[in-house]
This record gives C-alpha cells, sequence and structure tokens, in this order.
C-alpha cells in the first residue's frame, strides 16, 4: 500500500539541521505513526512521503518554508519580570509553553536585561533548512473512527 491521504503510516526518521547535526530522532523509541493528509506533518516532509510504500528509505532536505516558516519578528517581545512567578529563576534559553485558545507555542528567553525580559514565540527551528533520513515502517488504511477522531488508534497512538 502507498501512503496518500487517508492512509496510516509510521516511520522511523532522523532530523538533521543544514550542517548535518543531529536535531532529533526516533532511534531508541517508537517510530512517529500519523494519519497522512491531516496536516500532522511538515508540508515538506509529507510530500517525500506521499507514495512511498513500506521499507521505502530516504533523504530529504526540506526548506524554512516547507518545514516551520521563516522566521517572524513580531513574534519577539518584550514582557516585565514580574508577569513570572517569582519563584522562577529565569535564564537565557529558558522555554515555555505558552498556550492561547488556538495553538500552543514553545516560548523562548532570548535576552534579560534588568526587568525586562524578551521573549521570542518563534517555533525553534523557524527559519531552519532540515534534512530527514526516513524509513517507512508500515502503511495501512485508517478506520473509519480514526478519520472521525482524527488520530491514530493502537501502536504508536491513541488507546482508549
Ligand atoms: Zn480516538
Amino acid at each position: 500500500m502507498e501512503i496518500a491521504d487517508n492512509t496510516v503510516v509510521s516511520f522511523d526518521y532522523t532530523l538533521k539541521d543544514a550542517s548535518g547535526n543531529v536535531i532529533d530522532s526516533s532511534k531508541g523509541s517508537d517510530p512517529l505513526t500519523y494519519i497522512h493528509g491531516g496536516g500532522a506533518l511538515i508540508p515538506g516532509l509529507a510530500r517525500a512521503l506521499e507514495g512511498k510504500s513500506a521499507g521505502a528509505s530516504f533523504s530529504v532536505r526540506v526548506p524554512a518554508d516547507e518545514a516551520y516558516g521563516e522566521r517572524d519578528d513580531e513574534l519577539i517581545e518584550v514582557v516585565p519580570r514580574d508577569r513570572f512567578d517569582a519563584s522562577l529563576e529565569l535564564a537565557v534559553g529558558m522555554q515555555f509553553e505558552a498556550r492561547d485558545e488556538n495553538e500552543r507555542r514553545i516560548v523562548t528567553i532570548i535576552e534579560i536585561e534588568g526587568d525586562a525580559v524578551t521573549l521570542d514565540a518563534n517555533h525553534p527551528l523557524a527559519g531552519a533548512e532540515l534534512h530527514f533520513d526516513v524509513t517507512v515502517k508500515s502503511v495501512r488504511a485508517a478506520t473509519p473512527e480514526e478519520l472521525t477522531h482524527g488520530h491514530v488508534h493502537g501502536p504508536g497512538g491513541h488507546h482508549h
């Protein structure tokens, strides 16, 4: 079976930056499992997987605009120190998960000057060209229930 919309795909991957440094890998843990066509993956990787079958191994270079997008300076914001819990020891590089009604974002402290804390809500990989080494482990049709729920059931997915 080939990867197409509404198939459940499991794959192993190693993600590297443009210099070949490993950023993330599924090695040592379970393969990543997702429903193809549902927007779960960055567009460049989803397109590279399209039409592949179990056993396929390939490498793909994904430019920033097909990955996590270009950096947006409007997502950088300076907030007063007292916006944070006083017991929190703030440091440059510290990351938080910020939630608003629509989405979750990783926010990184990029500067602290006196009482002013500069936050960057760009995705940590925004602006980065990504390199994936991928091995497709399995491809199957999604069940109607999985499509209704919008997530995978069973191994690599929800158990309920
Ligand atoms: Zn479900």
